[in-house]
């Protein structure tokens, strides 16, 4: 069962430039910065009451998000929705049509289990599923 939104992804050419809006315009905090090696992203989440921002920065140029920035530029990326039970989700999603990125959740930043839907089954915008942070 969905829980809430609970972050959403903005690709970015460079966190260091990016984070000004977020901080200063916006007045948000960045709560962590975290590489994830197995999607060749950097990611910096900024906390907004129960939601997250998730800037998202490629760190290699075969990255999904380097791809996603050069055919789109940057800009919003996925939304993601906090689920409890990720498994479940899928299968649900699945059975009701959807074509999946991945077959089962792997693991993301913070540690969550995460899997993405493809957007061409969500009206363009990729849509991820996610746990609470595993600790
Ligand atoms: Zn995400």
């Amino acid at each position: 069962m969905l829980k809430k939104i609970d972050h959403l992804g903005i690709a970015v050419h460079s966190i260091a430039e990016a984070r000004h809006f977020y901080e200063t315009v916006l007045g948000l905090t960045c709560e962590k910065e975290e590489e994830v090696a197995s999607q060749k992203v950097r990611t910096a989440f900024f906390v907004l009451g129960e939601t997250h921002i998730e800037l998202l920065e490629p760190t290699a140029d075969d990255s999904p998000i380097a791809k996603f920035l050069s055919s789109r530029g940057e800009g919003l990326h996925h939304v993601a929705y906090r689920s409890s039970d990720v498994d479940e989700q899928l299968r649900q999603a699945k059975d009701k049509g959807c074509t999946l990125i991945h077959a089962t959740p792997i693991t993301g930043a913070g540690n969550k289990q995460v899997a993405f839907l493809h957007p061409k089954s969500s009206h363009g915008v990729l849509t991820e599923f996610c746990s609470g942070e595993q600790k």
